[in-house]
């Protein structure tokens, strides 16, 4: 019997008593369900012949799955099959499509905790970090179930004559659309950019990471339960230059989330082949507290903007402007607020800040932040690894001082380092805050919720929260999130992540006559007479 839960001897729902409630050791000790692994593992396209590639849980070190590595020429494979079904999956009625994610969206919530756990093993962060993955996979979700049909109907549009030119617009799915995703969000980045791309019509290849391969995995598992046809997702794992390069270089959409490093290489060759391209890249986010800020308020939302996930957030805040009249005060309560955060991994409720994912983040976030104090910035707190909780946590950190010649002054950390600076008025905030290349996003807090709209609008940044860190802009479904400047190109969620999985098709019908100059017409009458209408449609106010 095919296992459909990830966790030994445990029925969905249930998280009293289960094989991993005795922490991530237990876990990291062999805790899977092998059948699940398995069962899982049978949607990756790989060779039975080739080779496997082992995850570990950054809590513990520890080995966590085998699982197949996909070649180029699996890929190839998928592609094969992906088109295959695609147009078939295109013909259903968007309401069919819609009703899976609209089941998917159930079963999401109906196995709550099992994808808890396997999110926190994978990436090791908090059970209440991990909680904003599910959420945000099911609000998504739902948004495309509810909204799919209205965004992609055909619509009559003004034709030049009106009467006699009718305009259609028909949304077409763009074909095979490829997803590259990141670690850092496994269950999120891993599938909200799939569903839309799935209820436009379009077949899937996705890439997940593959340190975190587990969690997307599980989603697609239930995606099929939830009535996805066979091959219409496709699932390779394998490192990014290769594999994720050959699912990018087969797409008729390419979809990348990763470093703007990366994001430059992807863009150019999806811009050799002349397919379109979203790129969710990297971001150097300001949160500016303003004078007439909560400070209380505003300093519990820092905690979450700089320290949730460790930091490895795209749209988490690595500057903290503070305006000059509250910075002590807000500093007073924000640097033993953090010294008091609990670190942990463990698949339960209690921490506030888990580990980094990996060896390799650690020493990014470690070497960024000698860096910075070689440079002259002073540690407010941390500042150190924190082996004795795990081998991969590092400690949150605050710091002060960072001068222009520390990489992290203008560079993406992607940990749990926030640089804190003080400012004059809501107009150095706003030069400061748009200092970077980056555009990913920003915060602003101030009672003043008219103000901070204002200096919002401002900020070149894809999206802003008020008197929110990033939480706010991001659960919201049907708003676009996407970056301005380095930080990529399109936009996921709302109506323009789901359009952007479609090629607009004009179809226009000329009725009775043609637009030539009519049989006995002169030109210059023709002439006259078409400015002429053109001149009276303005007057008219039509569009
Ligand atoms: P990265 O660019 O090194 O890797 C990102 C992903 O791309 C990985 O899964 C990797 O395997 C793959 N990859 C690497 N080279 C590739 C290639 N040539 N072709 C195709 N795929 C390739 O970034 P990283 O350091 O692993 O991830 C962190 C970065 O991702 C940060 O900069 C962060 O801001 C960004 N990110 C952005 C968002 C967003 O929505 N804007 C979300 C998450 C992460």
């Amino acid at each position: 019997m095919t296992s459909t839960s990830p966790t030994r001897g445990r029925a969905a729902g249930d998280s009293a008593g289960h094989a991993l409630s005795a922490g991530v050791g237990s876990a990291g000790n062999g805790a899977l369900d092998a059948a699940w692994v398995e069962h899982v593992a049978q949607a990756v396209v790989a060779s039975p012949r080739g080779e496997t590639a082992v995850t570990y849980a950054p809590a513990t070190g520890r080995e966590l799955a085998r699982l197949p590595r996909s070649t180029a020429e699996d890929v190839a494979v998928a592609y094969d099959g992906a088109r295959d079904v695609q147009r078939s999956w295109a013909q259903l009625p968007v309401s069919s499509r819609a009703a899976i994610l609209l089941r998917f969206h159930d079963l999401v919530l109906d196995h709550l905790e099992d994808l808890l756990d396997l999110v926190q093993l994978e990436t090791g962060k908090t059970r209440l970090n991990a909680l904003e993955e599910v959420v945000h996979v099911a609000s998504v979700a739902r948004y495309y179930a509810r909204t799919s049909e209205r965004t992609l109907r055909s619509r009559r549009l003004v034709g030049f004559v009106p009467g006699l030119t009718q305009v259609t617009q028909v949304n077409h799915p763009k074909g095979v659309v490829g997803i590259v995703s990141p670690w850092n969000y496994p269950l999120s980045m891993g599938i909200t950019d799939a569903l839309p791309a799935l209820v436009a019509g379009n077949a899937v290849v996705l890439r997940p990471d593959p340190q975190t391969p587990l969690t997307a995995l599980a989603a697609v598992d239930l995606l099929h339960r939830a009535g996805l046809p066979p091959r219409v997702l496709q699932v390779v794992l394998g490192d990014g230059p290769d594999v994720g390069a050959a699912v990018l270089d087969a797409a008729d959409h390419v979809c990348f989330t990763g470093s703007t490093a990366t994001g430059r290489t992807v863009a150019v060759r999806a811009a050799e082949r002349l397919v379109g391209a979203s790129l969710e890249l990297g971001g150097k986010n300001p949160m500016y507290v303003a004078a007439d800020a909560d400070v209380p308020r505003a300093v519990e939302g820092a905690l979450r903007a700089c320290f949730s996930s460790a930091g490895q957030l795209c749209v988490s805040v690595e500057r903290l402007l503070l305006h000059e009249t509250i910075a002590d005060e807000f500093l007073a309560a924000f640097v033993p607020a953090v010294e008091g955060l609990r670190l942990g991994a463990g698949l339960h409720w209690d921490a506030d800040m888990g580990s980094l994912v990996s060896k390799a983040q650690l020493d990014r976030v470690s070497a960024y932040v000698d860096d910075a104090v070689a440079a002259g910035a002073r540690v407010l707190t941390g500042g150190t690894a924190r082996p004795d909780v795990g081998p991969w946590f590092y400690a949150p950190t605050v710091l002060s001082d960072v001068g222009p010649s520390a990489r992290l002054h203008r560079e993406e950390v992607f940990g749990p380092v926030v640089a804190v600076s003080r400012v004059r008025s809501d107009a150095e905030a706003i030069a400061a805050a748009n200092d970077t290349d980056f555009g990913l996003h920003a915060s602003v807090w101030t009672r003043d919720h008219a103000r901070g709209v204002a200096i919002a609008s401002l900020l070149r940044a894809g999206s802003v929260d008020v008197d929110e860190g990033y939480a706010a802009s991001f659960a919201s479904a049907a708003a676009p999130m996407g970056g301005m400047k380095a930080s990529g190109l399109g936009r996921r969620q709302g109506v323009e992540g789901l359009l952007r999985f479609t090629e607009p098709q004009t179809i226009a019908v000329q009725r009775l006559a043609g637009l030539g100059v009519p049989d006995g017409v002169a030109p210059q009458t023709f002439a006259r007479v078409a400015t002429g209408a053109l001149r009276v449609m303005g007057r008219l106010g039509r569009a």
